[in-house]
């Protein structure tokens, strides 16, 4: 009996994931879809995550994106800090908050005595760019939302800050208020989450930005209450 193509077990769904990315690159019509179950994206690696996210097509968001903007860091961060969606400049460059907001947000890092890329890792809830800069749509942040999930499995950092509404609406499962989230050590799967405002607001909001100093510094405590924690169980 003849052996089963790759393409085959692509089509079946059977051969492993790394040998469907280069089926699905290939000029064929009968190649494996590029979005895959949430169960499968928990599996990958940090490469195998990467590429799938590249050549993801879960969402319209692929249509117009120049490129899929995956995150960047320390991919074992003790901070992570989850934006929205990339804007033109993320979407031109590959890098997440590269422009005005982003700016801001490094400016916001520095005042807590952090560095992009050192302990740090940037992410965003959609990977691809809204046209327009518009708000991402719910469908498309839940299409979105196993790769997210899995970066932060694979970072295991201590602590995250949701930057803005529609990461906090994300992470936390349900809608509220920034106002009335803020100041509080909320939970993503057991890993303690703080809520601020998005840099892009803030660029907007000179009253809002000294309540984002403030959750900046009460981020900062409660890393530092953790470290302690951690360090007086051992
Ligand atoms: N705003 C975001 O939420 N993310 C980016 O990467 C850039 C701007
Ligand atoms: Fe895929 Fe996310 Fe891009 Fe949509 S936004 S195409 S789900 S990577």
């Amino acid at each position: 009996m003849k052996p089963l193509s790759q393409e085959w077990l692509a089509e079946l769904n059977l051969s492993p994931l790394w040998r469907q990315r280069h089926a699905a690159a290939a000029p064929t019509s009968e190649v494996a879809p590029a979005s895959f179950p949430a169960t499968e994206i928990a599996q990958l690696d940090w490469p195998q995550l990467k590429q799938t996210v590249a050549t993801c097509t879960a969402c319209a968001l692929h249509a117009q994106r120049t490129q899929a903007v995956f995150g960047v860091g320390d991919e074992q961060a003790d901070w992570l800090f989850v934006g929205e969606a990339p804007g033109a400049e993320e979407d031109q460059q590959g890098e997440p908050f590269v422009g005005q907001a982003g700016k801001l947000l490094d400016n916001m890092l520095a005042s807590i005595e952090l560095k992009r890329g050192e302990k740090v890792y940037i992410a965003n809830v959609v990977k691809c760019r809204p046209p327009g800069n518009r708000n991402p749509e719910a469908a498309e942040a839940l299409a979105c939302a196993p790769y997210l999930d899995r970066q932060i499995e694979l970072i295991k950092p201590k602590l995250i800050v949701a930057l803005g509404k529609v990461a906090a609406v994300r992470l936390l499962g349900k809608d509220a208020s920034i106002a009335s989230l803020r100041g509080k050590v909320l939970d993503y799967r057991g890993t303690p989450l703080i809520i601020t405002y998005h840099p892009a607001y803030l660029l907007r909001s000179l009253t809002d930005k000294a309540c984002a100093w403030e959750d900046l510094c009460f981020a900062r405590q409660t890393f530092r209450d953790l470290m302690n924690q951690a360090s007086a169980t051992i």
